[in-house]
């Protein structure tokens, strides 16, 4: 994005070169804060109140008690997506627990700091929405629910980067992380999906994963299409048997995926069913949402 990229920083836009955070900040200091990653096409901000209705439980999960309504933070996303002139993007939303000593205590920090960025954003090349990605498995399990809740988008996400960091050092782009039981979960930052004969699994959230929201348009998709889609605890079984694969998150989209540890999902290419739910998903994304022109 070029200089003149502007950001929403605690009530005001400010040009990207002042929006700038204390060092004494929390969020920084120790990964404490939330955030949400919501997308912009054909001018609408796409489930924008889902989108901040996740962050407001994230935000009351952490005892992060927030100055603004979920209409003022909506209404703050939608003016950033507009003082930058986008149509279509990505809009990457945090809240930090704000400025306080050098100790953990939240209690000690002042007021929370929110900033929002609107950009452009392209995640995977298109050559791969039509022959599928690749993926490992990584070695990195997803976090047990019993410390912090999968579901809260914290700024912590060291163990998805340490995740992220085993995929690209095996040269692929994304890896299926396993719960502690050694059951799937996600990915390093999207949800699973396989289908077997003609029906689509997915890990429920319980087994670690986050509650997508792009997962939750994949059960209206598939239940306007008559697509049976059930919920089912995994093992890498499943998905080196399965017919198809495919991936879902705000930024990613709807994506197949055709390797698993470099064994071939089906055919080894796109099934009919994934590519059914790529359009699908395409098509519904460009045709509703908040208007931010
Ligand atoms: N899992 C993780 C760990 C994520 O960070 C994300 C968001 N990038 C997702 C799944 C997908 O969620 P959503 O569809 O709400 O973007």
């Amino acid at each position: 994005m070029s200089d003149t990229q502007k950001i929403w920083l605690d009530g005001e836009i400010v040009d990207k070169a002042d929006a700038k955070i204390s060092v004494f900040d929390h969020g920084l200091l120790y990964g404490d804060g939330i955030f949400e990653g919501i997308r912009i096409y054909s001018g609408r901000v796409f489930r924008l109140t889902e989108h901040i209705e996740r962050l407001f439980d994230s935000a009351k999960a952490l005892l992060l008690k927030l100055p603004w309504s979920v209409e003022e933070v909506c209404q703050a996303t939608v003016d950033t997506v507009k003082a930058n002139n986008l149509t279509d993007g990505y809009i990457r939303l945090v809240i930090t627990r704000g400025t306080g000593g050098l100790g953990l205590n939240p209690y000690l920090c002042e007021t929370p700091s929110m900033f929002i960025i609107a950009a452009n954003i392209q995640l995977y090349p298109e050559e791969n929405y039509a022959n599928g990605l690749d993926l490992i498995t990584c070695s990195t399990r997803r976090p047990t629910p019993a410390s912090l809740s999968p579901q809260v988008k914290s700024l912590n996400y060291l163990n998805n980067v340490m995740a992220k960091i085993e995929c690209i050092q095996s040269g692929v782009m994304e890896g299926i992380m396993l719960n502690e039981q050694g059951y799937v979960a996600e990915c390093t930052g999207d949800n699973v999906f396989v289908i077997k004969n003609g029906i689509i699994y997915t890990p429920p959230v319980s087994d670690g994963s986050l509650d997508g929201i792009t997962r939750r348009v994949i059960f209206e998709l598939c239940e306007n299409a008559g697509l049976t889609l059930l919920e089912k605890s995994m093992t890498r079984y499943d998905i080196y048997v399965a017919d198809e694969a495919f991936l879902t998150g705000t930024a990613a989209e709807v994506i197949p995926f055709v390797k698993l540890d470099q064994r071939e999902i089906g055919n080894g290419k796109p099934g009919a069913v994934s590519k059914q739910l790529v359009e699908a998903f395409r098509e519904l994304a460009n045709s509703e949402g908040t208007p931010c022109v």
